[in-house]
């Protein structure tokens, strides 16, 4: 077969054909493109075939095709003007690429399949593209497969956040949880932004959601109950491990700037009474020692009580956890320390919807691995100029959209 035979079969065109194949003299082939004239064009307007055929023609243009072995491959050819029937003078529909693009659907799809396992700069240099048009391809990738997704029941439904630029701007994550796939992202962490995607949806779509798991930090819950009265809110035991992590870590602080002004000194030369058997220790070692577990309580006490609560996460039945988590509270609230004191505040306003985890035993914390894909994803987010490119990015790698 031919080379030019080749190109055209592979490119399926039917009113055109591969004229002649040129090197290029920095390596490289060129296929010259022509119609043929015996075929009819298609206006590219609405993609009907056109009337006739105007006398003048458009400039020619290049499109990037895959690379032959490792001989990168362009088009030439100069769109032909048609008359529409119903759109009038229109540029004919070039069959081989989309309206605004400058690469082939077979580019396309290549570029698409590959910037979902590698960032945007590798992908670039592997098609020997320029980094702007691997964005678009995969922008006008997602768009497509957005409008074309086939639409799955949702039942289990997750709400999560990113931040981007150190914080400065937050996503909100919607998964389905019982696929493991993301089903919608926007921006901002809100309950407006709860409020778009609950406008997305549709009520008729929502009455599916019978679980949702989230962070009970978040104003979600007055949108929730408004949207899917049904469904039953699971405060999410990732988050909560986080958050009793966090009150640790407040009251270790805390501790150490107290010390830091006043008993650091009297840390000095303690080794041995940590070290040595306690019925070895003299008695004035033995005040000493005491002394300094009671400078470190609150920091002990503060890790008992993270790790009690993490005991709470075994429990099957909600009967059965209802009165550990009810001394857990308790113990929280009278440990005199601000962090669990908060936190037990918050607990007990949620309690119903930490109790339910018992039974439903849903968590976002079964994606964590999704979790950390979309934070890959916004590490190596250098060069998203916008916002859109970046949640482009995160529906290509973790929606599983159809490509076209
Ligand atoms: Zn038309």
């Amino acid at each position: 077969m031919r080379l030019e035979t080749f190109i055209r079969k592979s490119l399926r065109m039917k009113a055109h054909t591969v004229v002649k194949v040129e090197d290029l003299p920095g390596g490289g082939l060129v296929a010259q493109v022509d119609r043929l004239p015996s075929r009819r064009l298609c206006c590219g307007e609405c993609g009907r075939p056109a009337a006739k055929v105007a006398a003048t023609r458009r400039p020619a243009r290049r499109w990037q095709d895959l690379a032959l072995r490792d001989q990168p491959l362009w088009l030439v050819y100069a769109p032909h003007r048609v008359w529409c029937s119903t759109c009038g003078l229109r540029v004919e529909r070039i069959p081989w690429a989309e309206k605004w693009q400058r690469v082939t659907h077979a580019l396309v799809r290549a570029v698409a399949t590959l910037a979902r396992k590698l960032d945007w700069a590798s992908v670039a240099a592997h098609f020997r593209l320029n980094w702007k048009t691997v964005a678009s391809v995969v922008e006008a990738v997602v768009l497509w497969g957005l409008a074309h997704r086939r639409w799955v029941p949702l039942h289990q439904v997750g709400i999560d956040e990113v931040s981007r630029r150190k914080g400065q701007q937050y996503l909100t994550l919607v998964y389905d949880l019982a696929r493991g796939r993301v089903v919608w992202v926007g921006k901002d962490r809100d309950e407006a932004t709860l409020q778009r995607f609950f406008a997305w949806l549709g009520w008729r779509r929502a009455r599916a959601i019978q679980v949702v798991c989230c962070d009970m930090w978040r104003p979600y819950l007055a949108v929730l109950r408004a949207q899917v009265p049904h469904a039953t809110v699971v405060f999410d035991r990732f988050h909560l491990t986080q958050h009793a992590t966090a009150a640790v870590d407040i009251v270790r602080r805390h501790r150490w700037r107290q010390l830091a002004e006043a008993e650091r000194p009297d840390f000095k030369r303690t080794r041995f009474l940590w070290l040595k058997n306690p019925e070895n220790l003299a008695r004035k070692e033995r005040t000493r020692l005491s002394g300094l577990l009671r400078l470190n309580a609150p920091i002990v006490k503060a890790y008992l009580l993270k790790e009690d609560l993490r005991r709470f996460w075994a429990y099957r039945y909600s009967a059965w956890a209802a009165g550990p988590l009810r001394q857990w509270l308790w113990r929280a609230s009278h440990s005199r320390l601000a962090p669990f004191q908060t936190l037990a505040q918050t607990i007990r306003t949620h309690q119903e919807g930490i109790l339910a985890w018992t039974t439903l035993r849903v968590t976002n914390g079964a994606l964590e691995g999704m979790n950390n894909k979309v934070k890959a994803i916004s590490h190596r987010a250098f060069g998203f100029r916008t916002t859109w490119t970046y949640i482009a990015n995160i529906y290509h790698c973790c929606a599983e959209l159809p490509l076209p």
